[in-house]
């Protein structure tokens, strides 16, 4: 569904994202890992049309994605959820989430959607009248992943999304990311919390400076010496 092919990406001098080469088949959910400043995020913005490529080729779908518009990639069935939220702070909780559907025309299936994004988040639903800036942050998470499904997306992207969470909190968000897979959403994940990640991923890789280091099952992965050791602290 989704195939990178030789992706460069660069800030000014700095070769942030070195030839990368990643695919992601349809019902599959793949996670990046890797540490501070490998890449990841770059990565993902490339994906979305937030940050420009400099070379390589982005598919998605077999369409030809590269450095296109995020608007235009929405329409593509392609969901974001961005690093650190970005839920808009002075809307209530449902206008957030109605916020995901602005380009949608199908009242039925909008409303449907929305009972659906209530009952994987009831707190949601409770709190539908809040402010997004009122909310905690797990919460918050939440919003930011019931925006993104409110865009029916067919391939789902996360940054992140257990960043700076309690624990408790943490495992209720790797929950619906795991369900959500089950039920045959496409997902590209990356994370710094590997051990969580890892469980609910079919594959993964491992971003070093810019490159691709290992790939390969969770499995495989939990297995590997150097993953355990500086990923999975082991
Ligand atoms: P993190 O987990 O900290 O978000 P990451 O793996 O997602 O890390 P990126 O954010 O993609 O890494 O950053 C990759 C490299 O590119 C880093 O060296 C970073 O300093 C650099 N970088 C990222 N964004 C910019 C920018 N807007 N301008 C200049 N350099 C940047």
């Amino acid at each position: 569904m989704l195939d990178i092919r030789d992706l460069d990406i660069y800030y000014g001098k700095v070769h942030a994202v070195k030839g990368v080469n990643l695919s992601v088949e349809e019902g599959e959910l793949v996670s990046i890992l890797g540490a501070n400043g490998a890449g990841k995020t770059s990565i993902l913005k490339a994906i979305c049309g937030i940050t420009k490529a400099a070379g390589g080729q982005i598919y998605l779908n077999s369409k030809d994605i590269l450095n296109m518009k995020p608007h235009k990639l929405v329409k593509q069935g392609l969901g974001y959820v961005p690093e650190g939220r970005k839920i808009y702070p002075l809307l209530t909780v449902k206008e957030n989430l109605m916020a995901g559907a602005y380009h949608r025309k199908d009242r039925a299936g909008i409303a449907a959607d929305l009972e659906r994004i209530y009952e994987y988040f009831p707190i949601l639903k409770t709190k539908s009248k809040v402010l997004g800036g009122n909310l905690s942050g797990g919460q918050q998470q939440m919003l930011a992943i019931g925006r993104a499904l409110m865009t029916k997306p067919k391939f789902l992207i996360l940054d992140e999304p257990s960043m700076g969470l309690a624990p408790s909190v943490v495992g209720q968000i790797f929950q619906i990311i795991g369900q959500l897979r089950k039920e045959g959403m496409t997902i590209l994940l990356v994370e710094q919390n590997a051990f969580h990640a890892l469980t609910i991923s079919d594959r993964a890789y491992v971003l070093e400076t810019g490159r691709i280091a290992l790939e390969g099952s969770e499995q495989e992965l939990k297995n590997n010496n150097q993953v355990r050791e500086i990923y999975l602290g082991m």
